[in-house]
């Protein structure tokens, strides 16, 4: 057959058959095919070649196809691609359990590898409250967050996502009700007042009797509106949780492996939650994989008590290609550059955008690592916009009124010049007025 009849029949069997992310059956937007993808671009079965902006999600830090990650799966396929967790174990867990234990910092030793990022968030949000309740306090259940975050599409990390971008309107009475306040300020870089932490720190002393932990995104706020804020919430926030008898949860999912400048967003303020989340670029974007990291407290706590275990346990827990490959992409990350060339993306973003500072329909235009974003007044037209991309032959993936990039680490400054202009071409063209 020839290849536009192939398209044309992947295209019709995807309409069909396949939901995608957040759409409708039959999607009401075009998805675009794709045929391979080498460095940083994405080849479509027409032979165009789109330079991607997006990471596929925060996650393809490497890039695409790369060496080194292609043989830490093909190496480990010959051993064996999956065994059972329960009662086995292998190498490649041992190992990456020791590599991430070795990473982060204070006693963050205890690794549970899991599914997913929203899945690292059950099992974040269920180690809390089993803690709690294994110490007898049983009715420290809740969880308190704050507006504007994401954590996930499951049901209890849903819950602890923004309330109107989350949509609890939609799942009222299924999804568990946490307690809010108002988003972490300043921005990033804004000088620290002490009334930014007047809410959360009179939400916890007030309601510490109920709160198992304090969730949030350390320094970045993701899908829950791309904002930075200031780390001295963050320290200011890791005292009061040790005053309070809270424990602190970071979901460090789009943040860790170095795209906010630092190897985890946590660093910004020198602090550290008593169990973290990480999933996205573990993997290098290759395969499906997170882990939740605890400390010896909390471990020890839910293990010495009834029912001496952790009460959590996927079909595919720490799968062993998912394991080899993050330790790949570990190893090719901290061998990398990879601060500088995330800084010198950072500031090739900040000079490139800027054109955009101030224009017509552009609410703010800021940048953090390697993170960009464009806010605009009114939401994105997708079906103007996603084909306006392709066609300067870049893939970018809009949201709402957030125009963004977080491109692979490894893109080089020709590159992202192509994304950068086609950012401040298409929102000058189609967003402004
Ligand atoms: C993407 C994301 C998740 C959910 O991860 P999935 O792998 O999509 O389930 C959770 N938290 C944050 C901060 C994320 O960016």
């Amino acid at each position: 057959m020839l290849r536009r009849e192939l398209t044309d029949d992947l295209l019709a069997a995807d309409a069909r058959y396949l939901w995608h992310p957040y759409a409708g059956m039959p999607n009401a937007l075009p998805v675009f095919p794709v045929d391979r993808a080498e460095g940083v671009r994405l080849t479509l079965t027409d032979g165009q070649e789109l330079v991607d902006g997006m990471s596929s999600w925060w996650a393809a830090i490497h890039g695409y196809n790369h060496p080194d990650l292609n043989g830490a799966i093909t190496r480990q396929l010959e051993r064996m691609a999956h065994v059972m967790f329960g009662g086995l174990t292998h190498q490649p867990a041992a190992d990456l359990a020791e590599r991430l234990v070795a990473l982060t910092g204070a006693d963050l030793d205890k690794v549970f590898l899991c599914d997913s990022g929203s899945v690292s968030v059950e099992v974040a949000i269920k180690m809390a409250v089993q803690y709690w309740s294994c110490l007898g306090k049983g009715a420290k259940n809740k969880l308190l967050t704050v507006r504007g975050g994401y954590h996930g599409d499951t049901l209890a990390a849903m819950s602890v996502c923004d309330p109107v971008t989350g949509m609890h309107g939609l799942f009222s009475g299924v999804v568990p009700e946490q307690i809010f306040v108002a988003r972490p300020e300043p921005s990033f870089g804004a000088p620290w007042n002490d009334e930014h932490f007047t809410e959360m720190r009179e939400c916890v002393e007030r309601r510490s009797s109920e709160i198992a932990a304090v969730i949030l995104e350390p320094v970045v706020q993701g899908a829950g509106g791309m904002r930075f804020y200031a780390p001295e919430y963050l320290r200011q926030l890791r005292r009061l949780c040790d005053e309070q008898d809270v424990l602190l949860i970071f979901d460090e999912i789009a943040t860790g492996f170095g795209r906010s400048g630092e190897l985890f967003a946590a660093v910004h303020a020198e602090v550290w939650p008593d169990i973290l989340c990480l999933g996205k670029a573990l993997t290098g974007g290759y395969m499906t994989l997170a882990a939740t990291l605890a400390t010896t407290r909390v471990s020890e706590t839910i293990s010495s008590n009834e029912p001496n275990a952790f009460m959590h346990g996927p079909t595919f827990m720490a799968n062993p290609l998912a394991c080899a490959v993050a330790l790949a992409s570990i190893d090719a990350l901290l061998l990398s550059p990879w601060k500088k060339r995330v800084h010198a993306i950072e500031s090739q973003l900040k000079d490139e955008l800027s054109p955009l500072v101030g224009a017509d329909g552009v609410e703010d235009v800021r940048t953090l690592g390697a993170i960009g974003v464009v806010e605009l007044s009114q939401p994105v037209d997708m079906l103007v916009t996603q084909p306006a991309f392709v066609d300067r032959g870049v893939w970018l993936r809009p949201f709402g009124k957030l125009v963004y990039t977080m491109p692979p680490f490894v893109i080089e400054p020709a590159d992202l010049r192509q994304v950068t202009s086609a950012i401040v071409e298409v929102v000058e063209k189609h967003c402004c007025g």
